[in-house]
Order: C-alpha cells, then structure tokens, then sequence
C-alpha cells in the first residue's frame, strides 16, 4: 500500500507548490477548485461542485455496504503577505497559504487518488473539499445547503498540520479540541466637545478606557478557576486632535472558550460591565456580541479511531493534553456529525514557524503522513467484511 502511495508523491509534492504560488483567498478558490474538481473526475470519483460557491465533493463507491464516511481538506489561503525566499512563493500579493491548507487539499486528494485505484473498503467515501475556513465559515455555509443531506456521512473526520508538533507524530483527545471564537464590537457614544470642557459631554475616551480595564476582570473573576476563557481587546480608536473630546470611541477584541454556558457568562458579564459604565459616565454604549466558530468537540469513540488509524498509518499517536485556543470551522460539521478532528505534526527544522506566520511553509515531507492516514481512516471506518462470514 505505502508503495503505490509513494508513487503519488512527486505529484502531490508539485501540486501542493503549484497551489502555494497562486494562493486563493475564502470564497473565491475557483483555480484550486479546478484543480481538485479536474483531478478528482480524472480519478474516476462522481464529482460534485459549487457547494458554497467553491465548494467541491468527491463520491468514491465500493462494495455493497451503505454506510459513508466523509474526509474534509479546507483549500483557502489568507490576507496577508508572504515574506520568504522560495521558488514557489505566492505570486499574489497580500494573499500567502500561511496555514497550510495547500497541503491539506493535496494531501486529501492524494488519498482519494490512491483509494480510487487501491480500494480496500466497503461503503462511500465522501472527500470533502471546503472553501473559507479562515473566519468566513465555509463549512456552515456547506451545512446550510444541505451537504450532509445529500452526503449522508455516518461520521466526518478532518487533520491540520500542526507546528507544535514533529513530523511524524500526531495527536488529539476526546472532547474540546479547538476553541470557539467569539469576537465582540462596542461603540461608545457621547456628544464630543472642547477638551478645555469636559463637564460638558461624556468623556468616551475615559468610559472606553474603564471598559478595557473591566473587561480584564471578566476571566479572572467570573469564569471559575478550572474552567478556561482567553478575551483579549485588539482595537481600541477614537479620536484625531489633542484638543477635541471625540464623539465616539470604538472597541474590538475576541473570546475563545470551550464551553457553551462559558460564552454564556462572558457575554453577559460584558453586557452588565458596559451598562456600568455608561451609567456612570453618561455615554451611551453599545455591545455587539457574535458567536462565529463554536468549539471543536471531538466524540470520544471517533477520537480513538483517529488515533487507531495514525498508529495503522505508521504514525507516532499521541493523545492531546490539553486543546487549542485557535479555532477551526470544522466544528461546524461536528455538531452535525460525530467524528474528530486531528493534529498532524509538521514541525522540522526547516519547518519551524508558526501557523499564520509571514515565514509559514507546509513541510511536503508529510505529504505521504497526511495521506496515510486518510487512507488508513477511511479503511478503519469502512473496513472490508467480505471475506468474514455474514449472518444469515
Ligand atoms: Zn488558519
Ligand atoms: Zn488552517
């Protein structure tokens, strides 16, 4: 089996490059999806396209069983440049797969190339290649219009490259495994004025500035200490003289959490803090307060077959001690679908920086881990009973 997966290889290592040069941002993956469409049809898979805009679904068949398992890659890169020296730096400028989605379509498409000729399973295969993982929710919008009514997966399983963690090793856990991303927008209002004068309006600079502080208590002193929340303020503006009271000041920041009743209490703990503070200053503040990712929760059995199927793979599995408070809209197949979601190590000398990072390269030499395991997945959840014999 390894050895017909190694002859993808050279392919899968010039077609992960091809998609690092010409980087497609969320919503607008229509080259990369091309590709996928083209080479999925070319291997003999039904191919479906235009789920979510870009969206595109590979069918594979065999056997007689009904049941289906779905495979899931994201193929969307970022708004942000691309500070390397390479020979397949990204050709488009502010637009860099810093996140390694070029290798997780390549990867995902070297599996469906290598099960379409290799079988090995009975039942359907759905591979599943999303766009606009990165904040636009690509996977909800491919829930919305129906994917897993018309792919019914008995379980959805989905990897990441993973910097933390060395090539060659994978891990992840039952339950939370990512966290839910919420972010929040205030805007506080008072009249503006002279700066010589300000018992004449709300000073919204001072209100934003107790806002801030406040805020920082909310983990601290309301979430109970062996539970976890990250909220950071990010934007704070407002302002343009040094001798004018601004009219209005404008915060922005994000929450991550794992837990419902967590985003539950910090929502409102942020609700009552800026009813406080307007109270007291007079400006008028209003809270703008969205839910975009929930968390990636992993079923328990599913997380086991994840780990069963790296260690059939070759792979070093580990499980995860603790989960990420980076985010993954995968979670939203999750919530329709058991399954799990798993770290694949990336990290090598050559391959040492962050997910996001100017620098960030996907190392090809996990290409063949990341394949591996697909297969492996596929084969543990549509394991071959013919030759065991049936019931009558
Ligand atoms: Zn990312
Ligand atoms: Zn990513």
């Amino acid at each position: 089996m390894n050895e017909t997966i190694d002859d993808l290889l050279p392919g899968l290592i010039a077609l992960r490059r091809d998609l690092h040069a010409h980087p497609e941002l969320a919503y607008e993956e229509r080259r990369t999806s091309g590709i996928v469409a083209a080479a999925l049809r070319e291997a003999g898979l039904e191919v479906h396209e235009g789920l979510a805009g870009t969206g595109v679904v590979g069918v594979l068949r065999r056997g007689r069983a009904t049941r289906m398992v779905g495979l899931r890659a994201d193929m969307d890169a970022l708004p942000m440049r691309e500070q390397a020296e390479r020979p397949h730096v990204s050709r488009h400028p502010g637009v860099h797969h810093g996140c390694g989605h070029d290798g997780h379509t390549a990867m995902l498409l070297g599996a469906a190339q290598h099960l379409a000729r290799a079988g090995g399973f009975d039942g359907s295969i759905a591979f599943i290649f999303q766009p606009a993982e990165e904040g636009r929710g690509g996977a909800r919008e491919m829930v919305k219009q129906r994917l897993f009514d018309r792919f019914p997966c008995d379980a959805v399983y989905a990897l990441h490259n993973w910097p933390d963690l060395p090539a060659g090793t994978v891990a992840t856990r039952p339950g939370p495994l990512m966290a839910a991303a919420d972010r929040f927008d205030i805007v506080v209002r008072g009249r503006g004025g002279h700066a010589a004068q300000p018992d004449r309006t709300p000073d919204v600079v001072l209100a934003a500035s107790e806002l801030v502080a406040q805020l920082h208590t909310i983990v601290s002193r309301r979430i109970p200490p062996m539970q976890s929340a990250v909220l950071s303020v990010t934007r704070i503006s407002g302002g343009q003289s040094h001798n004018v009271l601004p009219a209005a000041v404008e915060l922005t920041g994000t929450v991550r959490s794992f837990d419902t009743a967590v985003q539950d209490t910090i929502e409102q703990a942020m609700r009552d803090i800026a009813a406080g503070v307007a109270r007291a200053s007079g400006a008028a503040i209003e809270v703008e307060y969205t839910r975009y990712y929930p968390a990636t929760i992993n079923h328990a059995e599913h997380a086991q077959l994840a780990l069963d199927a790296a260690r059939n793979a070759g792979l070093e599995a580990q499980l995860a001690a603790s989960p990420a408070f980076t985010s993954e809209d995968f979670a939203f197949m999750l919530q329709q679908r058991p399954g799990a979601y798993l770290w694949l190590g990336q990290r090598s000398d050559a391959h040492a920086a962050s997910l996001h990072h100017p620098s960030y390269d996907f190392n090809d030499d996990v290409l063949a881990f990341g394949v591996r395991w697909f297969v492996a997945m596929a084969g543990l959840a549509l394991h071959d009973s013919s030759d065991t014999p049936r019931q009558p």
